[in-house]
């Protein structure tokens, strides 16, 4: 039997257009030149838990090699700057045979199998 998420905890789902300059920086913060333009998203989505707090977390550009973990936007929707973290992968595993957490490690609330995304 598969555990069916909550369906009283939601993503958050908010959206931003990444700004072309912050695209660079990105791209600048990667080691080798090894990614290009193409990589980095240009719109992200927060996929935590729905909270209150204004600032958001959305995958920008997610890194090849193995336990390298992503780059995530982090974004103040109040005032819409934007700022870079490197983070490792959530490395829970779900019980409920599931998919696995999409989200960085020590995110806050719950991982990807406990939210509905509607
Ligand atoms: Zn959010
Ligand atoms: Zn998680």
């Amino acid at each position: 039997m598969t555990a069916l998420p909550d369906p009283m905890r939601h993503v958050c789902n908010q959206e931003a257009k990444v700004p072309d300059k912050f695209a660079d920086l990105v791209l600048s913060k990667v080691p080798g030149g090894k990614y290009s333009a193409s990589d980095v998203e240009r719109t992200v989505r927060c996929t935590l838990e729905e909270h209150t707090i204004p600032v958001h977390y959305g995958l920008i550009l997610e890194l090849s090699e193995p336990k390298s973990g992503a780059v995530w936007a982090v974004w103040d929707s109040t005032d819409g700057l934007f700022s870079l973290q490197t983070r490792a992968d959530c490395l829970a595993q779900p019980t409920n045979g599931s998919s696995i957490c999409t989200e960085f490690s020590q995110h806050p609330g719950g991982h990807t199998w406990e939210l509905t995304d509607d």
